[in-house]
C-alpha cells in the first residue's frame, strides 16, 4: 500500500450534526428538525435567494478568483482596507490557509479545550504541535493560554463566542492578553458567531488591528447569513498576512453563487435583524425551559446552548432522534453529560424541549 503522511494518523474525521434525511430513514420519522449544526433557522434571506437565481445562469463561467466585489463591500463595512481581507470556501477554508502558510511540525499552536475541532484539525494536518489550555467555568482561560506562548508558538486560536460552550472573552480580556504576546505570534479571534452577542464587553477586535497587526479575526456567512450550503466566510488581517494565504489559496477557492448571496445578503439588514431576533426570543425561552426542567444551560453569547443533563447525554441523543429531534450530544467536545443545542424557530424550539421533557421523564421513571 501506498503511505500516506505521517501527520495524518493524528487526525480524527470530524464529526458533522446527523443529516435529516438519514434519521428519517434510520428511525422512520418523517417530520425531523435538525438543531445539531448552528444553521440559521430562517434559512438565507429574500435578497441572497434572488442574488442566487439571478446568477444561475452564469454557472458555467469561473468566479472572480479574487471575491472583489465582495472583498470592497466588507472593507467599506468594516473600515477596512481591501488588501486586508480573503474571502474562503467557509471560514473552514480560511482557518485552513492561515496552517498551511504558517505552521510547520516546528512549531506550536495554541487552543482553548474544548473549542472549535478545526483548529485542532488545520494544525494537525501540518504535523504542529497542539497545546491544549482546558477552559475554566466554560470560558477560555487566557492567561494559562499566554503562559504556553514560547519561542516555538506561531498561532494561539480564540474562539470568539466559544463553540461549543457560547461563552465570549470580553474586550479587557483580549487586551490584556494581546499585550503580553510576542510579535511572532499569529492571534487568530475566531468570529464566527459575533453578530448574535449582545454582551457590551464583547471586544470590537477589528479595531484593535491597528495597534496589534498580529491580529487575525475570521468571520462566516453560514450563521447568522444563512448561506452554510454555499460555503463562504472571510478573514480580516494585516495585509502581510493575507498575502500569504494568498499564496497557498486555490485560484478559484470560493464559487460564483456565494460570493453572489454573500454580497447580497450584507444589504439585507432585515433579514439579519429578524434572525437576531428569533435567536434572543428562543434563547429566553430555552433558558426558561431549562430552568423549569431544573437543568443548568451555560449562558450564550451565540446561536445555541450548552446544557448539561448530568447523565450520559449521548443516550438522550439517541432517544430524541427517535423523536425526530437531532441536537449534538457533546461527548465529542469531551463534555459527556452535556447537549449543545443550536436555537431554532419557536415551533422548533417547543419541540424540543417538549421531546426532551419526555426523554428525562422516561428516563426517571
Ligand atoms: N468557527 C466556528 C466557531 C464554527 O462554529 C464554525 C461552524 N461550525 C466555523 C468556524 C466554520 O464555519 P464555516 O466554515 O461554515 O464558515
Amino acid at each position: 500500500m501506498i503511505k500516506y503522511r505521517n501527520e495524518l494518523e493524528r487526525i480524527k474525521p470530524y464529526i458533522p450534526g446527523k443529516h435529516i434525511d438519514s434519521v428519517k430513514q434510520e428511525y422512520g420519522v418523517c417530520d425531523v428538525i435538525k438543531l445539531a449544526s448552528n444553521e440559521n433557522p430562517l434559512g438565507m434571506g429574500r435578497a441572497a435567494a434572488e442574488a442566487v437565481k439571478a446568477n444561475i445562469a452564469n454557472i458555467h463561467l469561473y468566479p472572480d478568483g479574487h471575491c472583489t466585489a465582495l472583498r470592497e463591500k466588507l472593507a467599506a463595512r468594516l473600515g477596512v482596507a481591501c488588501d486586508q481581507i480573503i474571502v474562503g470556501n467557509g471560514s473552514d477554508e480560511v482557518l485552513k490557509l492561515v496552517a498551511e502558510a504558517y505552521l510547520t511540525e516546528a512549531d506550536a499552536v495554541i487552543i482553548a479545550e474544548p473549542t472549535f475541532s478545526e483548529y485542532r484539525f488545520a494544525a494537525d494536518l501540518m504535523g504542529a504541535e497542539i497545546r491544549a489550555v482546558p477552559l475554566v467555568d466554560y470560558r477560555h482561560d487566557l492567561q494559562g493560554m499566554a503562559d504556553q506562548i514560547d519561542s516555538r508558538t506561531k498561532i494561539v486560536f480564540i474562539c470568539n463566542p466559544n463553540n461549543p460552550t457560547g461563552t465570549i472573552v470580553s474586550h479587557a480580556e483580549l487586551v490584556e492578553f494581546l499585550s503580553r504576546v510576542p510579535e511572532h505570534v499569529l492571534v487568530l479571534v475566531d468570529e464566527a458567531y459575533y453578530e448574535y452577542v449582545t454582551n457590551p464587553s464583547y471586544p470590537q477586535a477589528i479595531r484593535l488591528m491597528e495597534q496589534y497587526p498580529n491580529l487575525m479575526i475570521t468571520r462566516t456567512f453560514s450563521k447568522v447569513h444563512g448561506l452554510a450550503g454555499l460555503r463562504i466566510g472571510y478573514g480580516i488581517a494585516h495585509p502581510d498576512v493575507i498575502r500569504a494565504l494568498e499564496r497557498v489559496k486555490e485560484p478559484f477557492n470560493v464559487n460564483l453563487l456565494a460570493q453572489a448571496a454573500a454580497c447580497a445578503s450584507l444589504d439585507d439588514g432585515e433579514h439579519l435583524r429578524r434572525s437576531i431576533t428569533v435567536n434572543e426570543e428562543g434563547k429566553q425561552y430555552l433558558y426558561r425551559q431549562f430552568d423549569l426542567l431544573k437543568l443548568k444551560a451555560v449562558p450564550t453569547e451565540a446561536n445555541f446552548i450548552l446544557v448539561d443533563l448530568e447523565r450520559e447525554a449521548r443516550h438522550v441523543f439517541q432517544q430524541l432522534l427517535a423523536k425526530g429531534v437531532i441536537i449534538r450530544p457533546a461527548d465529542a467536545f469531551g463534555l459527556p453529560s452535556h447537549i449543545r443545542v443550536t436555537i431554532g424557530t419557536m415551533e422548533q424550539n417547543q419541540r424540543f424541549v417538549q421531546a426532551l421533557r419526555e426523554v428525562l421523564y422516561a428516563d426517571r421513571d
